[in-house]
């Protein structure tokens, strides 16, 4: 993926839309997170989410997106799967996974992106921890996407938080600029130094996802060319937002 893409500073407008196609894509999140029980598959969960985008009226910018082309509009990435996880017939839930639900929705030409990590039925504690960890580091990254910051204070926010506890970010996928279209600048890294990068500005529209494994940063890729998993087989977590910079405090365009 070349990084060398354009940020778009967004109008009024544009993050009007985008948090109305961010409140779709909250839904979807919901909607599937209630179906996580055991004997569900993750081809059940895609169709609930395309149901609930058709409701809309909307579509997902991963259908279709990348070589080879994914094929669903949600991907569901359980267990050590980290992201991009293709979900299947096959694939079915069982008490004490957990489970990644990452969407898109695409409204009026603009995109906004988000994702959750949830258990099925009981979870361990060491998941739930992980899970805990990674949203903290979502909330911590947000918090510091303010007119006088940069891009690495963001990263830095997240990666010290999950290095903190144990844990362990990603270095091969990182958050990214996103709006007009689902991938746009800043590139945003889970690590990174405070005061580095780009500065924030108001407009800036950014999808922030900590990507955390609990015991390594290295991961692989599936023969499937998409599903990424830990390359130790260990436990993964996934939280994102897309999140406005404004004169104010944080926008999160993802939330209901
Ligand atoms: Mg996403
Ligand atoms: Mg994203």
């Amino acid at each position: 993926m070349s990084w060398a893409r354009q940020i778009h500073l967004k109008s009024q407008a544009e993050l009007q839309t985008m948090r109305e196609a961010g409140r779709i894509n909250a839904e979807v999140l919901a909607t599937v997170r209630a179906l996580l029980k055991p004997g569900v598959s993750t081809a059940d969960l895609n169709a609930a989410a395309e149901d609930v985008l058709r409701k809309h009226k909307c579509v997902s910018p991963f259908k279709g997106y990348g070589h080879p082309p994914f094929p669903t509009s949600i991907t569901v990435s359980v267990n050590r799967e980290l992201v991009h996880g293709i979900p299947s017939k096959k694939r079915i839930l069982k008490e004490g996974d957990i489970v990644s639900i990452d969407c898109g929705t695409v409204l009026n030409g603009l995109v906004a992106d988000s994702a959750l990590t949830a258990g099925v039925g009981e979870i361990s504690p060491e998941a739930r921890n992980l899970l805990k960890v990674t949203e903290e580091a979502l909330a911590l990254g947000i918090e510091k996407m303010r007119v006088g910051n940069r891009t690495g204070d963001v990263s830095a926010a997240i990666q010290k938080h999950v290095e903190s506890n144990g844990y362990f970010v990603t270095r091969e996928y990182t958050g990214h600029g996103v709006g007009r279209q689902m991938h746009e600048g800043p590139q945003l890294p889970n690590y990174g130094k405070a005061g580095a990068g780009l500065p924030l500005k108001p407009g800036m529209t950014i999808a922030i996802e900590p990507m955390v494994l609990i015991g390594t940063e290295q991961t692989r890729i599936l023969p499937d060319h998409w599903t990424v998993v830990s390359a130790d087989g260990s436990l993964t977590a996934h939280f994102e937002h897309s999140v406005a910079v404004t004169e104010g405090d944080p926008l999160i365009l993802t939330v209901p």
